[in-house]
């Protein structure tokens, strides 16, 4: 249907992970998509897929979600009192898959949210999700203050000599990715509105590919983060397809 199409094209564009917003109503307003619609991505593609979870008490669903195909699961730091058990959830749930799977795991922090809450959970993750926006809504304008947070982050894993991911989700323009990029992050993102139809998110995703090929080929990653928000009743209503850009550019 229209979200195998609209992965397809992402990936034709050069695409190398889809990112997949999951709300329930109750961490953020909007509920958005489960462990089936993440099925029906991980069956859409071969990308690496990347399940974020704006959910309240993630741990409950972090063992669908790995059966449902995703490879990076992300929760917020905010909805964990148990954070580190929440994350050797996520490396468990991938073992206990058959086939086995290593599963990233990742944290993610709200824009109000102190690096301090990563200090002593940081070597045990594969990638922290800085919010450039408040989560919830797409369309929002990147909070500023975002940057300041990426050079800290990439200054703390730097210091540990950590080899944490740094991706940033909310309001990123092409205007932006270059002070994103230069600041540390790795993967970044940019949303859009509807589904686009394959064309159209072609033409998204093809001048992130065209920057990060002519501006950051070696140093970074892009992103684009979809928001389908153009669903009927009975439709699964789809927020955030992200296509992810950094390992396309880090095989160039
Ligand atoms: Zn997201």
């Amino acid at each position: 249907g229209r979200l195998a199409a609209e992965v397809a094209a992402a990936e034709r564009a050069g695409a190398d992970w889809i990112h997949v917003d999951v709300m329930d109503g109750r961490f953020v307003p909007n509920i958005t998509i489960g462990p089936l619609v993440v099925k029906a991505v991980r069956q859409a593609t071969r990308l690496t897929l990347d399940v974020h979870l704006m959910i309240e008490e993630p741990e409950k669903f972090i063992d669908e979600f790995a059966a449902a195909g995703a490879e990076v699961i992300t929760v917020h730091a905010e909805a964990c009192p148990h954070l580190h058990r929440t994350i050797a959830q996520i490396r468990e749930a991938g073992e206990k898959l058959k086939p086995r799977r290593r599963i990233m795991a990742g944290v993610s922090l709200n824009p109000h949210t102190s690096l301090a809450a990563l200090d002593y959970i940081l070597p045990e993750l594969d990638l922290v999700l800085v919010m450039s926006v408040n989560p919830g809504f797409g369309g929002q304008r990147f909070i500023p203050s975002a940057l300041d947070k990426i050079a800290d982050l990439r200054w703390m894993i730097e210091d540990q000599g950590l080899s944490v991911k740094i991706e940033v989700d909310g309001g990123v323009s092409l205007k932006t990715i270059g002070p994103l990029a230069r600041a540390g992050a790795e993967v970044i993102l940019c949303e859009q509105y509807g589904f686009l139809g394959g064309n159209a998110t072609a033409a998204l995703v093809n001048p992130f590919v065209s920057y990060y090929t002519q501006h950051h080929r070696r140093e970074t990653p892009g992103a684009i983060n979809f928001f389908p928000t153009d669903h009927g009743p009975g439709d699964p209503v789809i927020s955030g397809v992200l296509a992810d850009l950094v390992a396309r550019l880090v095989r160039v």
